[in-house]
């Protein structure tokens, strides 16, 4: 591919759009061109993308060939797309570097929510993730999370997203050089133009990424993977617990100015029994945190099984009674291997195109 085979090359889908513009009228007027064609390649790159240069037929065919041997625009190369029977969409984007990372577009109601990756693997090994279970890659760059967003808005018809979740591969907050400008593109009228109240970090607690994520003053949200009401059982979940102890990630919520959700993945016999729910409503008592209740997608399960859909209701019950807001997530596109990381761990497993799954289509690019 061109693109790798010089590197050097700015890619503007990496630069926030203040510097993006910036870079584009400083090299336009050592060309002596007009100022006015940074702003049209800029509105090129996320409010109407083309996938390259070329395709930015407003501009003349000589200045598209010089601006392709001085910048990259990097689109992420569809490897495969599979639709579940609920309508969730799973996307598998090859890298440059033939890494493979997951897109989700989950539609409910009115609302479109986008579940983006923000590495390649994950080095958290949470027991029940597909994703930890395959390691660490590296980190992606802003060209490659919010580009996400960008080539599912290129795909005819287009599909927008009026939500964000970074519940994709990897831990958002372990990856903060990317994921600061990301934010800022996403957010930014100027490029994605998504609310922040409507974009969400999920991350395993990592307490220096919480402190640079409420320092910026747009109202991103945060939700804080929990999954255990104590160190001794998240310890045997979750082995970042011991760098970030339950109390740090707990006192670091309670400072956190906004409102915070926790994550509980619900473990059968692991993480559901009523005394967890006690100790549970107790610690989001203290955060008035929002609960969210997840059931245990099965596909990226390693070995756990699902609580029973009774004991999930009981339990939310029982943190209710203790005035803690809680939500039960429902599962979707279970038929497609939706858990994180279990896409990309069919296709590194068989190297084959992804098999037809009896409810879902499966389109291989
Ligand atoms: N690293 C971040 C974001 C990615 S995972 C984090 O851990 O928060 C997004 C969410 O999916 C996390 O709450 C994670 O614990 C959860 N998850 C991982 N595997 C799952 C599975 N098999 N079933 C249900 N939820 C899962």
């Amino acid at each position: 591919m061109t693109d790798s085979a010089t590197p050097s090359r700015p890619d503007l889908l990496d630069y926030e759009p203040e510097a993006a513009l910036a870079l584009l009228q400083a090299w336009m007027a050592e060309r002596g061109e007009p100022g006015y064609r940074a702003g049209q390649v800029f509105g090129r790159l996320w409010q109407r993308p083309v996938g390259s240069f070329e395709a930015m037929s407003e501009l003349p065919k000589a200045l598209r060939e010089a601006l392709a041997q001085s910048f990259r625009v990097t689109s992420l190369e569809l490897a495969a797309r599979q639709r579940s029977a609920d309508g969730t969409e799973k996307f598998l984007f090859r890298l440059h570097d033939g890494q493979f990372i997951e897109t989700v577009a989950i539609p409910d109601g009115d609302r479109m929510t986008f579940c983006i990756s923000s590495q390649a693997g994950c080095a958290l090994q949470c027991a029940f993730c597909a994703t930890g279970a395959m390691g660490f890659q590296r980190n992606l760059q802003p060209s490659e999370i919010a580009g996400q967003v960008r080539a599912l808005r290129m795909l005819t018809p287009p599909i927008i997203p009026t939500n964000i979740v970074f519940m994709g591969m990897g831990e958002p907050l372990m990856n903060w050089k990317s994921v600061g400008p990301t934010l800022t593109l996403l957010n930014d009228p100027r490029a994605l133009g998504i609310g922040a109240r409507h974009i969400t970090i999920s991350t395993v607690g990592v307490l220096p990424g919480i402190v640079a994520l409420s320092e910026r003053p747009e109202q991103f949200r945060l939700a804080i993977s929990i999954h255990a009401p104590s160190d001794a059982l998240r310890k045997t979940l979750m082995p970042v617990n011991t760098k970030y102890p339950l109390a740090d990630v707990i006192a670091a919520a309670r400072a956190f100015d906004r409102r915070v959700t926790f994550e509980y993945v619900m473990l059968g016999g692991v993480n559901d029994q009523p005394e967890h729910a006690a100790q549970r409503a107790q610690l989001a008592r203290e955060c008035r945190a929002f609960v969210n209740l997840i059931p245990l997608h099965p596909g990226g399960s390693m070995g756990f099984t699902p609580t029973p859909a009774a004991v999930i209701t009981a339990f939310a019950k029982a943190l209710r009674t203790r005035g803690v807001e809680t939500a039960v997530r429902r599962s979707r596109g279970l038929d497609i291997a939706a858990a994180c990381g279990q896409l990309r761990t069919e296709r590194l497993g068989r190297r084959a195109p992804v098999a037809p799954e009896i409810d879902g289509e499966v389109h291989v690019a």
